[in-house]
């Protein structure tokens, strides 16, 4: 069996699992190395299991538990040359860390087949995952996204299990309290997704047969989990849809989502 889960998700922190026979990779590691291990004890998996750690780019919320992680277990890192790049600079990762660009090659980490894609994000290097479980289970992950491109929507379809950003609602991100700048940074091409954004995006994949979601990186001041989950209840509604035919969870803030197992 595949387990798919995340540590922790939202502004706060970032982090995904995806394991198989106690082996496991982990997809960014945004909060402290206390966090994940707690995290991980309490998911019982060892982390001797730990395969590889696969970044998605270089922001606080994505990398911040990096270095002291990688003092007590040094595994592979994987990202962009870009990301690397700024991971090597900012010293968030070790000397001896063994560093793997990925831009869109396909790469195999310990019998899982790996395979990263590009989003469009505010950060030096910027990308999605989508990975193979050595028995052939698929997950697709993608957060920090200002919009979903052809090649994104490319690399979610067909996955068992399906991890998008639904970070703000359009509503509250436009009366909230963040500064214009801010708010326009958000909403931009290279910021975050909208809760109508990631329905609209689901709702193909759902035509394609897509069965399990996660929403993930659901912001604190401009949404709700509830308020992410109802409007894609909503949308699948209105295009006709049954909210029952599917699986969706919305990822919590600062624990281990109960995640899926198939
Ligand atoms: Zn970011
Ligand atoms: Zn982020």
């Amino acid at each position: 069996m595949a387990f798919f889960t995340t540590l922790y998700s939202g502004s706060s922190g970032n982090c995904a699992l995806v394991e198989e026979d106690g082996k496991f990779l982990l997809v960014d590691l945004g909060k402290s190395c206390r966090a994940a291990a707690m995290a991980l004890k309490g998911l019982e998996l060892a982390p001797s299991g730990l395969m590889g750690i696969l970044v998605t780019h270089e922001h606080h919320d994505h990398v911040s538990g990096l270095p002291v992680f990688l003092k007590r277990w040094n595994a592979p890192v994987y990202g962009t040359a870009a990301t690397l790049e700024e991971l090597a600079r900012r010293q968030l990762v070790r000397p001896n860390t063994s560093l793997t660009a990925a831009d869109g090659k396909q790469l195999e980490v310990a019998g899982f087949g790996v395979e990263s894609f590009s989003t469009s994000h505010d950060s030096a290097g910027c990308c999605g995952w989508r990975i193979t479980t050595p028995k052939g289970k698929t997950v697709a992950i993608a957060t920090d996204l200002g919009y979903v491109s052809e090649e994104v929507m490319a690399n979610l379809y067909c996955a068992d299990v399906v991890a998008l950003e639904a970070n703000y609602d359009e509503y509250m991100l436009s009366r909230g309290p963040y500064p214009p700048y801010l708010k326009a940074r958000i909403a931009s091409q290279r910021g975050h997704l909208s809760n109508d954004e990631c329905a609209a995006a689901l709702l193909k994949l759902m035509d394609n047969g897509c069965i399990r979601y996660s929403l993930c990186h659901i912001s604190q001041e401009n949404n709700a989990p509830m308020l992410a989950l109802g409007t894609l209840q909503a949308a699948m509604t209105a295009a006709g849809m049954d909210p029952e035919a599917v699986q969706v969870q919305a990822a919590l803030r600062h624990q281990p989502s109960p995640g899926y197992r198939w």
